[in-house]
């Protein structure tokens, strides 16, 4: 079969070849070494009363939540790790102590004119006229109206400032790697999820394919546990679809771009040369681990990203966030032909370079996270210990990947976890909705002569599919503008998804008519829970909320 596997894909293969008992998806996705932390992708979308439909699901990206509700699996230390004593015992890494003002300088809050600055920068450079940012240092920012908007209008499109998909994820969706649009065909989709669940059938185990690890048991699953699929189609049937010898009926409807891989590592795939060009630029030229990169190098990234899709996959799009840094801190050094400067001008140019990611709000991570409902009060040191831990570990590993001198404070155990706090402040699902899922609804949608032929080819593709033909896309992103909205229990924009909306952008639209000054507010959770449960869960994002139907709803 013609199927170029990426690490994720060889790994999930590995996997089942080798622990034929296990529940493989999951187990992939959560071979747990003491804890999984929090995985931010479900448990970060509001908890809808009812199972929403698929189309809901991937068209509606929710509020910008983060992950402090989500269960993790919590087994207490078998291992005999100290309970006491050893969370001041441990040392933070040196580059801590070296770098000390200057992490501390990353990590400030941005003066208030220089973020105001730079928000209007970004607003005119992207043409966001309909929004204005509102900085007030630390917590205080928000966004207004710049015009009236009418309900349903489109106030906001934001472009994701470093985001990646879930690693499980990618066994279901093949996606673009910078913009997250779905690639080659709607027949590759099918094909490719079919040949992952083929082999997970082949040896009797059933696929639990959406719940992503630590997030097991939580209601924010987006479909829970999946049945054992009861029809597994020939191999030749899915190696056509793959291969594209086979055109299922009307897929012409829904033409995917064709897809371009990462001529480094050929593990990236994307839309266009153009987004290959652009995620080069940004991040991935260096975390690419192809036959060109060094050897030591190679192994280095191959650990690092295989410790991320082990443990959690947040590590992997903090290092996104750390060579989307080094690589604007090299062009700026380009630019301003800084080659000879002193190290404080350097220094000057990394904090230039970093200040898109200085504007999310951060605490460190192991520190703020809230404790999973399963781990017991007098465990709390040594799981918050752990955590740490696993950072420390994937630091380590990456560091030894890429590290740069001039760019040392990024490489500081404290930075990478406030960077990974970052992403579970402030961060919104990426979710980008199947094209697989609008062919189906297509099909059913037939005039009834046309659906019985459409049925003879489709049937049993949908069949063995089961309920896993409609999984979106999702990830972790950090969105600029999107993450400044503030929350109210009676927003009056949401996040959502339109049918043209294809690709991993934020999109925001109005819920009512709002006029021009007014606050634009989203809500991070449901907002039709009862009072004291909206209370409950916002305070895992640290506040009360006192909008105006908490005020109405508050009891005396
Ligand atoms: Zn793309
Ligand atoms: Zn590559
Ligand atoms: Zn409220």
């Amino acid at each position: 079969m013609r199927l170029t596997l990426s690490t994720v894909e060889s790994v999930f293969l590995a996997e089942h070849q080798t622990c034929p008992q296990r529940n493989l998806l999951y187990a992939f996705a959560a071979q747990t070494p003491i804890l999984a932390p929090t995985k931010p992708t479900s448990s970060t979308k509001p908890t809808k009363p009812q199972e929403p439909t698929a189309r809901e699901r991937g068209a509606a990206a929710t509020g910008g939540g983060r992950t402090g509700r989500s269960r993790r699996n919590h087994q207490p230390d078998a291992g005999g790790m100290a309970r006491s004593g050893r969370r001041s015992g441990a040392s933070p890494c040196d580059l801590d102590r070296e770098f000390a003002p200057q992490i501390a300088q990353l990590l400030a809050a941005p003066p208030p004119q220089s973020a105001q600055e730079y928000y209007e920068e970004l607003i005119q450079s992207k043409k966001h006229d309909g929004i204005r940012v509102n900085y007030k240092g630390n917590h205080g920012k928000g966004v207004c109206a710049n015009k009236d908007f009418a309900e349903g209008d489109l106030i906001l499109k934001d472009q994701i400032l470093v985001g990646a998909q879930h690693s499980l994820n990618k066994i279901d969706c093949v996606v673009c790697s910078y913009c997250f649009r779905f690639i080659g065909s709607v027949e590759f989709q099918i094909g490719h999820r079919l040949y992952f669940q083929s082999i997970a059938s082949s040896i009797g185990c059933s696929s639990e394919r959406h719940c992503h690890g630590s997030d097991v048991g939580s209601s924010t699953c987006s479909s829970g546990v999946t049945k054992e699929k009861s029809s597994t189609l020939p191999e030749e049937v899915i190696e056509s679809l793959i291969t594209g010898d086979v055109s299922l009926p009307f897929s012409d409807h829904f033409a995917l771009p064709e897809i371009v891989a990462c001529q480094g590592c050929e593990e990236e795939r994307y839309c266009s040369q153009s987004c290959a060009d652009s995620d080069w630029e940004s991040y991935h030229s260096l975390l690419c681990a192809g036959p060109n990169t060094e050897p030591p190098r190679r192994s280095a990234l191959h650990k690092f990203v295989e410790h991320a899709n082990e443990t959690n996959d947040i590590f992997l799009v903090a290092a996104k966030a750390i060579t989307f840094t080094m690589l604007r801190y090299k062009k700026l050094k380009r630019q301003n032909d800084f080659q000879n400067k002193s190290a404080e001008s350097n220094f000057s140019l990394l904090m230039e370079a970093w200040k898109p990611l200085s504007m999310g709000f951060k605490k460190r991570w192991w520190d703020y996270v809230a404790l999973p409902e399963d781990v017991d009060a007098s465990d709390e040191d040594s799981f918050r210990q752990e955590i740490r831990d696993l950072a420390f570990t994937s630091l380590k590993l990456l560091k030894d990947a890429i590290f740069d001198a001039e760019c040392a404070p990024l490489f500081s155990l404290e930075v990478y976890g406030h960077i990974i706090g970052m992403f579970e402040l402030n961060n919104l699902d990426l979710v980008v909705a199947s094209p697989v899922e609008d062919y189906f609804i297509h099909i059913d949608d037939l005039p009834d002569d046309k659906k019985e032929e459409a049925e003879k080819a489709t049937a049993p593709l949908l069949d063995a599919l089961d309920d896993d033909y409609a999984v979106p896309c999702d990830g972790t992103a950090f969105f600029p503008l999107q993450s400044c909205m503030n929350h109210s229990c009676c927003p009056n924009a949401k996040a959502f998804k339109r049918d043209e909306d294809n690709d991993g952008h934020a999109v925001i639209i109005a819920l009512g008519p709002i006029s021009k000054g007014e606050e634009i507010t989203i809500s991070y959770i449901d907002e039709d829970l009862p009072y004291e449960e909206r209370q409950a869960e916002l305070a895992d994002y640290g506040f009360t909320c006192t909008c105006s139907k908490c005020q109405e709803e508050k009891p005396n």
